[in-house]
């Protein structure tokens, strides 16, 4: 199955695609993942995103395009992968369909940006493995390291109140007309974000048919 997790920054993509990765056995893809990774080590596609990363812009499509296909031909993608990040705007949908994927569900995490703001505010990130989490909705079990590697966990530059505003225009304005675009191909499913984690995942994989 091939699945886009959409919705604003915060709405808790990344924390549902890794629950939905490891029960259907398929890789998360997450763009912003990828180009925090590229960033650090400041390879060539980095180097050029750095400064829209900062400031809570959108990459250009060349580099994210380009990206995102090299790790779409890899082996692991071939059962299935879901998407978390991409695409982000209307081109970037269309690279997809230029590229034949076929995608089968997009599942639209429908949060305010009230909420986001007040979520964004406690979110942490391991440095090393870059597995999200919140002090208050998604702490890790023993309060300060990555469950899953150890990593320190540190905040996102880009949590910053004043980027976070920025990044949410930038989603209502070139982001959230994918919903329309979506919804007319007839694989757009909704889900309304819960408070609690274990809430969203379970409508979550309802919508997948996967309970
Ligand atoms: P969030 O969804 O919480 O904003 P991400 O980790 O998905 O966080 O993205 C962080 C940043 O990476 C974005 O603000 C943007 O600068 C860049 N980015 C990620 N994915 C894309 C994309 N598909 N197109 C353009 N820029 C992207
Ligand atoms: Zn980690």
């Amino acid at each position: 199955m091939n699945i886009i997790f959409f919705g604003p920054p915060g709405a808790g993509k990344g924390t549902q695609a890794e629950i939905v990765s490891k029960r259907l056995q398929i890789p998360t893809i997450s763009t912003g993942a990828m180009l925090r990774e590229a960033i650090k080590k400041e390879t060539a596609s980095g180097l050029s995103a750095k400064s829209y990363v900062d400031s809570g812009a959108l990459v250009p499509n060349e580099v994210v395009i380009g990206i995102l296909k090299d790790r779409l031909a890899e082996e692991d993608c071939k059962n299935g992968f879901i998407l978390d990040g991409f695409p982000r705007t209307i081109p970037q949908a269309e690279a997809l369909e230029k590229m034949d994927i076929r995608i089968d569900v997009v599942l639209s995490l429908e949060v305010s940006d009230e909420t986001i703001v007040e979520r964004l505010s406690g979110r942490r990130l391991c440095a090393s493995c870059g597995n999200p989490y919140h002090v208050k909705y998604n702490p890790p079990k023993d309060g300060s390291r990555c469950d899953k590697c150890g990593g320190e966990l540190i905040v996102r530059r880009d949590d910053d109140p004043a980027v976070v505003k920025s990044r949410l225009d930038t989603y209502h304005e070139e982001t959230e007309p994918l919903k329309a675009y979506y919804e007319s191909k007839g694989i757009l499913k909704k889900i309304i974000g819960q408070e609690e984690v274990a809430d969203t995942t379970k409508l979550t994989l309802a919508a997948l048919g996967i309970e």
